[in-house]
Protein backbone atom coordinates (compact mmCIF):
# COMPACT_ATOMS: atom_id res chain seq x y z
CA UNK A 1 0.00 0.00 0.00
CA UNK A 2 1.15 3.18 -1.32
CA UNK A 3 2.25 5.14 2.36
CA UNK A 4 0.35 8.83 2.78
CA UNK A 5 1.83 11.89 1.22
CA UNK A 6 3.22 12.75 5.02
CA UNK A 7 4.89 9.76 5.43
CA UNK A 8 8.31 11.44 4.55
CA UNK A 9 7.70 14.08 7.27
CA UNK A 10 6.83 17.78 6.73
CA UNK A 11 8.31 21.19 7.75
CA UNK A 12 6.64 22.93 10.77
CA UNK A 13 7.62 25.05 13.56
CA UNK A 14 4.57 27.03 15.47
CA UNK A 15 4.98 30.54 15.69
CA UNK A 16 5.32 32.19 18.83
CA UNK A 17 2.23 35.13 19.83
CA UNK A 18 0.71 33.25 16.79
CA UNK A 19 -2.54 31.29 18.12
CA UNK A 20 -4.81 31.39 15.09
CA UNK A 21 -5.69 27.63 15.85
CA UNK A 22 -6.65 29.07 19.34
CA UNK A 23 -8.93 31.89 18.64
CA UNK A 24 -11.28 30.42 16.53
CA UNK A 25 -15.05 31.11 18.37
CA UNK A 26 -16.62 28.04 18.45
CA UNK A 27 -13.79 25.66 18.66
CA UNK A 28 -14.08 22.05 20.31
CA UNK A 29 -11.75 20.66 22.07
CA UNK A 30 -11.89 17.08 23.11
CA UNK A 31 -10.73 15.90 26.53
CA UNK A 32 -8.78 12.86 26.74
CA UNK A 33 -8.41 10.94 30.46
CA UNK A 34 -4.56 11.95 30.59
CA UNK A 35 -5.63 16.01 29.93
CA UNK A 36 -8.15 15.70 32.68
CA UNK A 37 -5.16 14.02 35.26
CA UNK A 38 -2.67 16.07 33.71
CA UNK A 39 -4.22 19.91 33.97
CA UNK A 40 -6.41 19.08 37.10
CA UNK A 41 -3.55 18.30 38.85
CA UNK A 42 -1.69 21.09 37.01
CA UNK A 43 -4.54 23.69 38.79
CA UNK A 44 -3.92 22.04 42.27
CA UNK A 45 -8.04 20.49 41.92
CA UNK A 46 -9.46 16.93 42.27
CA UNK A 47 -10.88 15.83 38.46
CA UNK A 48 -13.94 16.19 39.51
CA UNK A 49 -13.65 20.10 40.96
CA UNK A 50 -11.47 20.55 37.50
CA UNK A 51 -14.27 19.07 35.15
CA UNK A 52 -16.66 20.87 37.10
CA UNK A 53 -14.73 24.66 36.49
CA UNK A 54 -13.01 24.14 32.94
CA UNK A 55 -15.10 21.68 31.20
CA UNK A 56 -18.50 21.36 29.80
CA UNK A 57 -20.62 18.48 27.84
CA UNK A 58 -21.14 18.23 24.62
CA UNK A 59 -25.04 16.98 23.01
CA UNK A 60 -23.44 13.45 23.25
CA UNK A 61 -21.86 13.68 26.72
CA UNK A 62 -18.26 14.14 26.01
CA UNK A 63 -16.36 16.34 28.52
CA UNK A 64 -15.02 19.17 26.21
CA UNK A 65 -12.75 22.89 27.02
CA UNK A 66 -15.24 25.32 28.41
CA UNK A 67 -14.97 28.60 26.03
CA UNK A 68 -15.89 31.83 27.13
CA UNK A 69 -19.19 33.19 27.07
CA UNK A 70 -18.51 36.69 25.74
CA UNK A 71 -16.63 35.09 22.19
CA UNK A 72 -16.74 31.68 22.36
CA UNK A 73 -12.94 31.31 22.23
CA UNK A 74 -10.76 28.89 24.55
CA UNK A 75 -10.65 30.07 28.37
CA UNK A 76 -6.99 29.35 28.34
CA UNK A 77 -6.25 31.32 25.12
CA UNK A 78 -4.35 34.87 26.68
CA UNK A 79 -4.08 38.35 26.05
CA UNK A 80 -0.59 37.77 24.02
CA UNK A 81 -2.27 35.41 22.28
CA UNK A 82 -0.77 32.19 24.02
CA UNK A 83 -1.68 29.27 25.92
CA UNK A 84 -2.14 30.03 29.80
CA UNK A 85 -1.57 26.09 30.29
CA UNK A 86 0.79 25.42 27.58
CA UNK A 87 3.49 23.11 29.01
CA UNK A 88 0.34 20.68 29.69
CA UNK A 89 -1.84 21.54 27.17
CA UNK A 90 -4.38 19.11 26.18
CA UNK A 91 -2.95 16.70 23.56
CA UNK A 92 -5.16 17.73 20.86
CA UNK A 93 -4.18 20.99 20.60
CA UNK A 94 -0.59 19.25 21.10
CA UNK A 95 -1.60 17.23 17.75
CA UNK A 96 -2.09 20.37 16.02
CA UNK A 97 -1.91 20.27 12.69
CA UNK A 98 -1.54 16.61 12.63
CA UNK A 99 -5.09 15.97 13.03
CA UNK A 100 -6.52 13.34 10.68
CA UNK A 101 -9.12 15.53 9.47
CA UNK A 102 -6.53 17.87 8.37
CA UNK A 103 -4.45 15.16 6.35
CA UNK A 104 -7.30 13.59 4.84
CA UNK A 105 -7.00 15.27 1.34
CA UNK A 106 -4.72 17.84 -0.43
CA UNK A 107 -7.46 19.98 -0.21
CA UNK A 108 -7.68 19.67 3.50
CA UNK A 109 -4.35 20.55 3.62
CA UNK A 110 -4.52 23.74 2.03
CA UNK A 111 -6.91 25.12 4.36
CA UNK A 112 -4.60 24.13 6.93
CA UNK A 113 -1.82 25.76 5.37
CA UNK A 114 -3.72 28.92 4.93
CA UNK A 115 -4.81 28.79 8.69
CA UNK A 116 -1.53 27.94 10.38
CA UNK A 117 1.87 30.06 8.98
CA UNK A 118 3.80 27.75 11.39
CA UNK A 119 3.07 25.15 8.00
CA UNK A 120 6.54 25.64 5.79
CA UNK A 121 7.82 28.79 7.78
CA UNK A 122 11.29 30.13 7.45
CA UNK A 123 12.12 28.62 10.69
CA UNK A 124 10.56 25.27 10.28
CA UNK A 125 12.11 22.19 11.18
CA UNK A 126 11.32 18.83 9.47
CA UNK A 127 8.78 16.74 11.55
CA UNK A 128 9.48 12.86 10.57
CA UNK A 129 6.12 10.58 9.41
CA UNK A 130 6.27 8.66 12.74
CA UNK A 131 5.64 11.66 14.93
CA UNK A 132 2.89 12.68 13.01
CA UNK A 133 1.14 9.52 12.91
CA UNK A 134 1.70 9.72 17.02
CA UNK A 135 0.30 12.83 16.54
CA UNK A 136 -2.97 11.18 14.48
CA UNK A 137 -3.12 8.63 17.12
CA UNK A 138 -3.33 11.19 20.03
CA UNK A 139 -5.98 13.42 18.22
CA UNK A 140 -8.00 9.92 17.35
CA UNK A 141 -7.99 9.32 21.34
CA UNK A 142 -9.04 13.12 22.50
CA UNK A 143 -11.92 12.92 19.99
CA UNK A 144 -13.40 9.49 21.39
CA UNK A 145 -12.95 11.00 25.01
CA UNK A 146 -15.21 10.49 28.02
CA UNK A 147 -17.93 10.74 29.62
CA UNK A 148 -17.98 10.61 33.25
CA UNK A 149 -15.02 10.14 36.23
CA UNK A 150 -14.12 7.91 37.45
CA UNK A 151 -14.39 6.58 33.76
CA UNK A 152 -16.12 3.41 33.71
CA UNK A 153 -13.43 0.89 32.80
CA UNK A 154 -11.50 2.43 35.73
CA UNK A 155 -14.61 1.91 37.92
CA UNK A 156 -14.64 -2.08 36.41
CA UNK A 157 -11.31 -2.86 37.75
CA UNK A 158 -12.62 -1.61 41.64
S1 LIG B 1 -1.88 28.35 13.87
FE1 LIG B 1 0.02 27.16 13.63
S2 LIG B 1 1.69 28.62 14.03
FE2 LIG B 1 -0.21 29.53 14.82
S3 LIG B 1 -0.28 28.91 17.01
FE3 LIG B 1 -1.44 27.37 15.86
S4 LIG B 1 0.06 25.75 15.38
FE4 LIG B 1 1.23 27.57 15.98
Amino acid sequence: MKPPWWMGGVNFSCQSGCGKCCDQPGGIVYLSIADAERISQHSDLSVEDWLERDARKTYDGRFVLKSREEDGICIHLNEHHQCSIYKVRPQQCKAFPWWGENLVSDRAWSQVKEQCPGIDAEDALLVEGNTIRLHIFSDRESTKGFREWPPQARRNKR
